[in-house]
């Protein structure tokens, strides 16, 4: 059988399955998962196995690190003999038997996307942490059943009977997170597809508001691809103080944010950019895929140079799809590009040092493992994915002269995953699909700015669009009595830093200012200030604030407990901002149109309600 990742519930509904978990959570309160296997077999051993990373976080986790009490043994219990024979496989002999048993305890005490975390008032795991897998057999049917006294399931895995899930095989297995507890749940229809929204934690959120926003969520994802991919889709969701993260999943996903957002605009617009992230991820990533991306070798490294598709377009469009709902206008849209992508990436030395396909390639050990110096070695494939997403955008539509998109290349490139989805696409095919869908040839342009550590041509291609990509202009500040000073908006040495109990402590350093050159390093406390002791963030602040360009600062600082001086002058640190030049041209104006024109698909009050809403309630509730 060929690899797939599609499973209808209908398919599973009474099936049979020779590989069998039975999972209870007796001691939920200790975070332990009870799990036992059951295979029929008719061979002399089995190997079994636990992955050691999860599909769409791309490091090596070994998850059989909090796995116990191992043993196999006969449907009488009757212990058989295994022996490890790595980290993370297990031999079994099956002494002629032909149903073998697995027993283990799993600790899941990890509340993140990517782990499993089960307490006394829920149980949330991904199958790809703590659920073996027979190797040689990771294509049969897989079946979970799940003793509880919990009142809801929410998962992807598909219903078989009464407390049994169903699951086509490992792979599908492995991408069908559960979450089961006595949570809130809504289900909604669209095109034909259920959708369930479940979400667990408590905060200052409305969960009904919330359904709401993923309705239109869901509505944007059809309006963009005109193809409804599943026949059912789980939002799972944990709101809790301090969380966010995210995890796509082919009929699922895992969002994780800040329950306390409701009274922040801001922060509400990140929430519905992140469901709108891993909900972009059921087409991009989850079916049009890099070929390395599945299927997977749950054991080792899955490389990929093309990161860049999977994470970069879906960066660009989170935001671009977000503000055709409505959850950002034109003005707040713009900003966000000039804020989060454009300003974001040029405060990263490292773009001018790694290709994000060598970030892609590499990001087991380098976005995956960062340290304070990431920064200066090498870009993000979302960050820097996202803005060559952009400009390919405005490539494509200036070059066909407003009459195509990169919407037009995105759903060719569902066309071709419909055609062949046991197979993911190579760069040469992407460049070429692109380029047929769109009649824009864009090799030339796009594989240059993939392998390419130079500056993005981001302010000529925004010209004709009526944009202007420009340097702010410095702040006039007012004193008292009338007399402006011209001063610089923002100065800066170059130097982040993080208040510890009592002092100030250097979190990063930005390659090429002045900080790097007068050799401050993570790590070192900064004392004093022109003689002036510093401990707190608050000093620093006012300190920086009122720090003169040009004008230098003499830093005491201690490495390692030695004391050394050293002296910085503030440059100005650039800021710019993206704005709409007023009047367009025709050209310009046409351009520009297709691009963010809404095509008259939501009104301007619709537009408008999407967060007026959830402020209004807000306010009601705090
Ligand atoms: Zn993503």
């Amino acid at each position: 059988m060929s690899y797939t990742i599609e499973q209808r519930d209908e398919q599973l509904l009474n099936s049979e399955a020779k590989i069998f978990y039975h999972i209870s959570f007796p001691q939920a309160g200790q975070h332990l998962m009870q799990i036992e296997m059951r295979v029929e077999t008719d061979a002399e051993k089995l190997i079994f196995a636990l992955p050691n990373w999860l599909p769409g976080s791309y490091k090596i986790r070994d998850f059989v690190a909090v796995q116990g009490n191992v043993v196999a043994v006969t449907s009488n219990g009757e212990e058989l003999p295994s022996t490890w024979l790595s980290k993370n496989r297990l031999e079994v002999e099956t002494k002629g038997e032909r149903e073998v048993q697995l027993r283990y305890l799993y600790y899941a005490n990890e509340r993140t996307v990517r782990q499993s975390h089960v307490n006394r008032f829920h149980a949330f795991f991904n199958p790809g942490n703590c659920l073996m897998f027979v190797e040689g057999r990771t294509n049969e049917v897989h079946h979970v059943e799940l003793e509880h006294n919990w009142t809801h399931v929410s998962t992807a895995l598909s219903p078989v009977s009464e407390g049994v899930w169903g699951a086509l095989n490992y792979d599908i297995l492995v991408d069908s997170p559960v979450e089961i507890g006595d949570h809130f749940v809504a289900f909604y229809e669209r095109k034909g597809a259920t959708h369930e929204i479940a979400i667990t934690g408590a905060g200052d959120f409305d969960p009904e508001w919330i359904v709401e926003r993923t309705k239109t969520v869901v509505d944007e994802g059809m309006a963009m691809w005109g193809v409804m991919p599943y026949d059912r889709y789980v939002y799972i969701l944990h709101m809790l103080p301090g969380q966010y993260g995210g995890l796509e999943h082919a009929r699922s996903q895992v969002s994780m944010f800040d329950s306390n957002f409701f009274a922040d605009k801001k922060k509400m617009q990140k929430f519905l950019e992140l469901l709108t992230h891993e909900y972009f991820h059921t087409w991009n990533v989850k079916r049009i895929r890099p070929r390395e991306l599945g299927p997977f070798n749950y054991h080792d490294e899955n490389y990929t140079r093309m990161l860049w598709l999977a994470e970069g377009a879906t960066s660009y469009y989170d935001s671009l799809i977000s503000y055709r709902s409505g959850f950002f206008t034109q003005d707040e849209y713009l900003k966000v590009l000039a804020e989060d992508h454009l300003s974001a990436l040029l405060d990263v030395p490292g773009r001018n040092v790694m290709s994000i396909k060598d970030s892609s390639f590499l990001a087991w050990v380098k976005l995956y493992n960062p340290t304070p110096d990431s920064h200066n070695r090498f870009p993000s494939y979302y960050l820097k994915g996202g803005i060559i997403f952009l400009l390919l955008d405005l490539y494509i539509i200036d070059r066909s002269n407003a009459t195509s998109s990169l919407d037009d290349g995105m759903r060719a490139l569902y066309s071709r995953y419909e055609s062949n989805p046991a197979v993911g696409i190579t760069e040469e095919e992407f460049v070429q699909v692109i380029s047929e869908a769109t009649g824009v040839e864009i090799e030339k342009t796009f594989v240059h700015w993939l392998n390419s550590t130079e500056e993005l041509p981001a302010a000529s291609i925004f010209h004709s669009f009526g944009l202007k990509w420009k340097q702010k202009k410095e702040k006039k500040e007012m004193l008292g009595d009338g007399i402006e000073i011209p001063r610089s908006t923002r100065t800066w040495i170059g130097l982040g830093v993080k208040e510890e109990g009592g002092s100030l402590h250097v979190a990063k350093v930005w390659a090429g200012t002045p900080a790097e050159l007068a050799g401050v390093g993570v790590d070192d406390e900064i004392i004093a200030i022109n003689g002036r002791r510093v401990g707190s963030m608050a000093v620093w602040k006012g300190v920086m604030e009122n720090a003169n360009l040009g004008a230098a600062l003499r830093l005491t600082c201690s490495a390692e407990g030695y004391l050394y001086e050293t002296e910085v002058e503030p440059v100005e640190r650039t800021a710019y901002s993206l704005k709409l030049v007023s009047p367009l041209t025709e050209d310009q104006q046409k351009r520009f149109e297709k691009w963010l024109g809404n095509s008259g698909r939501r009104s301007e009050e619709e537009r408008e309600a999407q967060l007026t809403n959830g402020v209004a309630k807000a306010e009601a509730k705090i």
